[in-house]
C-alpha cells in the first residue's frame, strides 16, 4: 500500500514536471544533451554517462575497503553514491521546456507576419513621444532582423545581424523604447546593465549571465530566448579608460568579452541561476538570432564631437569661430565611430553594433505631451484610480507645464516626472476618499508650486477652493 501510494505521487511528479526535461543530478546536464536518464527516486535522475563512470570507479577498485563496507551495508547489491549528497530534486526554474515530439524549430515571428517598419512606428507612436529619427531607425533595423531570423538564410547572402547602439541623454527613452517594442512583437527581453558585468571569474556578473537572464525571460525555453532581445544599459560605463597601466577589468575587457556574444555563438548559460556552479544545469543558448540593443548616455561625447568640428574648421576658413559649436543643439547626433572610439569603445565592438543612431534630449514639450498623450500616460492613470472612486481629476494647462518645468530642472529627462507627480498627488489620493462629497478635484499650477491648493468641486455643485 505504502509502495503504491509512493508509486502515485512519483507518477503525480511526473505528470507534473512532463513539460521539462530531466536533469541529471550528478553532471546537472539536461536530457537533451546527456539522453535517456535513469530514475533513481525522489525526483533524482542519474544520466547514463555518470552511471558508468560510476560503475568504472567501482570496477576499478578506486573505493577503499571502509567505503566499500559502508556502502555494502546499505543497499543489497552495489551502491555506489549517498542520494542525500545530491541535494535533492531540481526546480522547474532550472529545468529546461522539453520541446514536443515531432516539433521543430519555428521562428517566433512568422515571415508574413513581421509588421512594416511603418506598422512597428506607428505602434511605437502610441507610446513613445517624439525621438521620431530613432523610432524610424529601430523600426527598420527590427524589421530586418526578424526577416533575417525568419528566414534564416544560410546561403552565399548572409543578412547581417542588425545589433544596435543607442545614445540619448537619460530618461531620454531608450529603455522605454526597447521594452515596448519587445511588447509589441511579443518577444523575450532581457534588460542588463553593463555596470554589473565583470569578466568570468571576477566579482559581479559574468557576461553570459545577460543570456540566462533572456532564458529566464522566454521561460527557460531555448528557443524562444534564441530569438529574443538583450537589452544592455549603460554601455558608457564599459569605455576603455584613458592612460591606465593596471589591468582594466570593468571596461575594455568586458567589451572584448562581449564580442561572440554580439556576433553569436554557443553560450554555455546557467538555467535559473545567474552563476555558473556545481549546483546548476547548463544549456547551450546560440545568440546567431539574439537582437543586441546596447544605450548609453555617453556624457563627455558632445566634447569630443566639438573638438573634432572645431578641428575641421580650424583647417578652412572658419577658423576664427573657434566656440562655433558651443550653442549647437544636439549635436550627439552628429556622432561618428571615430568620436565612439576615442570615447573608449574598442573598435572591434564597434563593429559588431552595425546600426547607431542618437535620441533627443527632452523640451518642455515633449515633457508635457509625455503626461498628457501616450496610451498609458502618468496623467491618465491617475485619472483613472480617481474615476474608481467617482472622483473627476483634472490637469490645468499651466499646472501640467509647471510639473514639466520642474522635470526640466532635474535634469534627468521624463525619469522626473512621476516623482514630481508622486509627490503632490500623495495629499489628493490620501484626502479624496475621506469625503464621498468630492466630485471633482482640479490640479492647478498654483498647487505644484505650492501657492495654493487644488480646486475641489463637491458633487452637489458648489465650487469650493480646497
Ligand atoms: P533611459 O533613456 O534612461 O533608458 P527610460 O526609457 O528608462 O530612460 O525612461 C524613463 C521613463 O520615462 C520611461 O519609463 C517612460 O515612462 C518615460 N519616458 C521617457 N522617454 C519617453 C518618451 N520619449 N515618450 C514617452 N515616455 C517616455
Amino acid at each position: 500500500m505504502a509502495e503504491d501510494n509512493n508509486k502515485n505521487n512519483n507518477n503525480n511528479t511526473d505528470n507534473h514536471d512532463d513539460e521539462y526535461e530531466k536533469v541529471c543530478s550528478i553532471c546537472r546536464r539536461p536530457e537533451s544533451k546527456a539522453g535517456k536518464m535513469i530514475q533513481m527516486g525522489m525526483g533524482i535522475y542519474v544520466c547514463a554517462d555518470c552511471m558508468q563512470r560510476s560503475m568504472d570507479t567501482i570496477m576499478k577498485g578506486d573505493f577503499n575497503y571502509d567505503d566499500m563496507m559502508k556502502l555494502s551495508k546499505d543497499i543489497p547489491g552495489i551502491h555506489f553514491m549517498n542520494m542525500a549528497d545530491l541535494g535533492g530534486e531540481i526546480p522547474n526554474k532550472q529545468k529546461i521546456k522539453k520541446k514536443k515530439e515531432g516539433e521543430k524549430r519555428v521562428p517566433l515571428i512568422d515571415l508574413k507576419d513581421i509588421p512594416a517598419p511603418h506598422k512597428i512606428k506607428e505602434k511605437l507612436d502610441e507610446y513613445v513621444i517624439g525621438q521620431e529619427y530613432a523610432k524610424k531607425v529601430i523600426s527598420v533595423a527590427v524589421y530586418n532582423h526578424y526577416k533575417r531570423v525568419a528566414t534564416d538564410t544560410m546561403d552565399s547572402i548572409e543578412i547581417e545581424k542588425s545589433n544596435m547602439l543607442m545614445i540619448g541623454p537619460t530618461g531620454s527613452g531608450k529603455t522605454y523604447l526597447v521594452k515596448t517594442l519587445a511588447r509589441l512583437l511579443n518577444v523575450p527581453l532581457a534588460i542588463a546593465d553593463a555596470t554589473s558585468l565583470t569578466e568570468a571569474g571576477y566579482i559581479g556578473d559574468d557576461i553570459e549571465s545577460v543570456v540566462s537572464k533572456l532564458l529566464a525571460a522566454a521561460d527557460n525555453d531555448v528557443e524562444k530566448a534564441e530569438q529574443g532581445i538583450i537589452f544592455i544599459d549603460e554601455i558608457d560605463k564599459i569605455a576603455k579608460k584613458k592612460e591606465t597601466h593596471s589591468r582594466d577589468v570593468s571596461g575594455e575587457s568586458v567589451q572584448q568579452g562581449m564580442l561572440k556574444l554580439l556576433e553569436g555563438a554557443d553560450i554555455e548559460v546557467p538555467v535559473g541561476s545567474n552563476s555558473k556552479n556545481a549546483m546548476v544545469p547548463l544549456v547551450t543558448v546560440n545568440t546567431r538570432n539574439i537582437l543586441f540593443i546596447c544605450g548609453g548616455a555617453f556624457p563627455d561625447l558632445e566634447d569630443i564631437i566639438k573638438e573634432r568640428l572645431n578641428k575641421q574648421a580650424s583647417i578652412g576658413f572658419m577658423a576664427d569661430l573657434k566656440d562655433k559649436y558651443d550653442n549647437v543643439d544636439n549635436l550627439i547626433s552628429q556622432v561618428t565611430i571615430e568620436d565612439l572610439k576615442k570615447f573608449g569603445m574598442i573598435p572591434e565592438f564597434l563593429g559588431r553594433l552595425p546600426v547607431v543612431f542618437t535620441l533627443d534630449a527632452l523640451t518642455k514639450d515633449m515633457l508635457v505631451k509625455i503626461l498628457k498623450e501616450p496610451k498609458n500616460a502618468i496623467l491618465k492613470q491617475y485619472e483613472k484610480l480617481l474615476e474608481l472612486d467617482e472622483v473627476k481629476l483634472e490637469f490645468d494647462d499651466d499646472a501640467i507645464e509647471a510639473i514639466a518645468e520642474k522635470a526640466l530642472e532635474r535634469k534627468t529627462g521624463a525619469r522626473a516626472l512621476r516623482s514630481i507627480i508622486e509627490e503632490f498627488m500623495l495629499d489628493i489620493m490620501y484626502e479624496i476618499p475621506k469625503d464621498d462629497n468630492i466630485g471633482k478635484v482640479t490640479i492647478t499650477r498654483a498647487y505644484i508650486e505650492k501657492k495654493g491648493g487644488p480646486l475641489i468641486e463637491m458633487r452637489t455643485a458648489g465650487l469650493l477652493p480646497g
